[in-house]
């Protein structure tokens, strides 16, 4: 991949994770410990500190820089979480993907993070977004991009009435519902910033 591209793909998602690091931290407050943005702004941080040094790298091999940091700094459920993600993207992706080797990536890395986190989509977290994210991508067609922002903003507001069976938030049961999961926002936030970059 374009060198250029790639640090302008880095850059979006970690700058737009730290910009809404006081929203994540308050979906957190809600129905888990309130560190999901400190969590995520840390190790967005630290990808920001090397977005040089990740960007001159072939993609596969920045994904795992990145997905290594996550799983060192984010710590929480989270990071062991998306750093899965980020690892198992590096292994399964090409220099250059077309759409197909996303779509495929994609759906081996949430199988991994599925896996790591013996859940699933329908339990109020993360996957609630990647998910459908994934089958959207995997889709493909017309205006994909903007689909895939959209769907995964509307998967991410679906979270809200949903019943937490995994994570943190189960220990609230019934009082999960009514909060947006901070983990499936992290998720449509990051998808919206790559989808800005790659529409133009
Ligand atoms: P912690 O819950 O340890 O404080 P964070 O607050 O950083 O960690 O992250 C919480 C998010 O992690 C949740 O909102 C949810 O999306 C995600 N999450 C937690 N446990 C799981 C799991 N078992 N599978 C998938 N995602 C999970
Ligand atoms: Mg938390």
């Amino acid at each position: 991949m374009d060198h250029a591209l790639q640090k302008r793909l880095i850059e979006a998602i970690a700058t737009t994770v730290i910009a809404h690091v006081e929203e994540l931290t308050s979906l957190d407050q809600a129905i888990g410990d309130g560190d999901h943005g400190l969590n995520m702004m840390r190790g967005f941080k630290d990808v920001m500190a090397d977005v040089d040094g990740l960007a001159s790298k072939p993609l596969p091999d920045a994904l795992r820089a990145i997905g290594t940091k996550l799983v060192m700094t984010v710590g929480g459920a989270s990071g062991p979480l998306y750093g899965t993600l980020f690892l198992t993207l590096a292994k399964e992706l090409p220099d250059s993907p077309t759409r197909a080797d996303a779509a495929r990536a994609l759906e081996i890395a949430v199988a991994a993070v599925m896996a790591r986190g013996k859940s699933r989509p329908g339990q109020k977290t993360m996957l609630d977004v990647l998910a459908p994210a994934q089958a959207e991508l995997a889709a493909g067609g017309d205006d994909l991009l903007a689909r895939l922002k959209s769907r995964a903003a509307a998967a991410a507001a679906a979270t809200v009435p949903m019943r937490a069976i995994r994570g943190r938030a189960s220990f609230l049961g019934d009082r999960s519902i009514g909060h947006m999961d901070p983990g499936a926002r992290s998720s449509s936030l990051m998808i919206a910033a790559v989808c800005d970059v790659l529409g133009g």
